[in-house]
């Protein structure tokens, strides 16, 4: 059974669980930016300028100058025509594929995609396929499979959440260009993180507006809020204004959060050095743990699962962690597939390389 650890008190790279403090390395707060004094005094200021909840759905009354601040902000921090926010990442991406496919469409996905993906395409009624994880050529097949489907579409994730390696996002859109194929990518996990200005695996790889059409990202993990947003041509977000169904049937984003997420895109830009350490922590990690014999992968992004495979074991070694005072959770089928249970470590901007160290050398000791 899956079981609540209750954390009393903010998120950071220390927590308290049932009064003790644990070293927390499986957090999505990429950057460090969930404790911000900054980022909270933007959401207090928010929340003085416009009250707590956002009344109604965006289209009825709940549409505040706080999100249309934002969506401007992030058209332009993403060098797309237009952005969209949404009250969570998973009702974006039901409403991404809602509305550019149905009945007739083909969703063609990677085999590891998220699950709001597999869950979106499934309520659109769309025909599922997906290619073998991260490999173009497999893509490629399954587009020429489906060639005669009128209405098609590719998503895929770019960084992967529970392995944390990167599509190969541009091949991937060379080949979706030639088919003529509408390409979707959900940047949870690079946004802020990857790219010179922590635009994203998009920026990293050079991607824009033309190549891939839409994209999606949360606030909930490198920018340290909640929240989400799509971002692409005009007509598209439109689109999704008009016909996204977890766009119109539910209530808005609460304002004050739009305002931090606006307050946290100027973190990510000003103090770029966050990306910088962690970017340092993570080569720190896997130089050492590669040293150690640990059961790396191949991801030189912030997530670093140690492969277990057995999910009793999984859960046993998250558990003596736990009494190490380590708290990483045991990832486990459904949510990976079967035989590839995970410890799922995700490094921060806030850790502090004595910390990396010190998970290093519990770790060697119990494997
Ligand atoms: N896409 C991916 C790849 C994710 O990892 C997540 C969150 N785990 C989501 C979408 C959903 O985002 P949110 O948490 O904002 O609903």
């Amino acid at each position: 059974m899956r079981r609540h650890r209750t954390v009393d008190g903010p998120q950071g790279p220390l927590l308290s669980i049932n009064g003790r403090e644990l070293l927390n390395f499986c957090s999505n707060d990429y950057l460090g930016l969930a404790g911000h004094p900054e980022l909270k005094a933007a959401l207090k200021e928010g929340v003085e300028r416009y009250g707590v909840g956002a009344g109604a759905s965006r289209l009825v009354c709940g549409h505040t100058s706080a999100h249309a601040r934002l969506e401007e902000r992030l058209a332009q921090f993403t060098q797309r025509e237009r952005a969209l926010v949404f009250s969570t990442g998973y009702m974006a991406n039901l409403a991404l594929l809602n509305t550019f496919s149905g009945r007739s469409g083909v969703i063609i996905g990677d085999r590891m995609n998220h699950a709001s993906l597999i869950d979106a395409a499934l309520l659109a009624g769309a025909s599922l396929r997906r290619y073998q994880h991260a490999d173009p050529r497999s893509l490629q097949g399954l587009l020429e499979k489906t060639a005669s489907a009128r209405n098609r579409l590719v998503v895929t994730e770019s960084v992967f959440s529970m392995d944390g390696d990167i599509a190969p996002l541009p091949e991937i859109a060379g080949i979706c260009r030639k088919a003529e194929v509408p390409l979707l990518v959900d940047d949870a996990h690079g946004f802020g993180v990857l790219g010179k200005n922590g635009g994203g695996a998009l920026e990293h790889f050079g991607l824009d507006m033309q190549t891939v059409p839409l994209m999606m990202a949360t606030f909930g993990k490198a920018l340290g809020a909640f929240g989400a947003f799509i971002a692409g041509a005009a007509e598209l977000i439109e689109c999704l204004i008009q016909s996204g169904r977890s766009y119109i049937y539910t209530t808005a984003l609460p304002p004050a959060l739009a305002e931090a997420a606006s307050c946290a895109l100027d973190l990510v830009v000003r103090e770029r050095w966050r990306a910088e350490q962690l970017h340092k922590l993570v080569a720190r990690f896997r130089r050492e743990a590669l040293q150690l014999d640990l059961p790396v992968t191949d991801s030189v992004t912030p997530i670093q699962p140690l492969r277990i495979g057995d999910p009793r074991r999984a859960v046993e070694l998250s558990d003596a962690l736990f009494e190490k005072g380590i708290f990483i959770t045991a990832i486990r089928p459904p949510t990976v597939p079967k035989n590839t249970a995970r410890l799922r470590i995700s490094l921060t901007a806030a850790h502090t390389e004595e910390q990396v160290d010190h998970l290093l050398s519990v770790l060697s000791d119990l494997f």
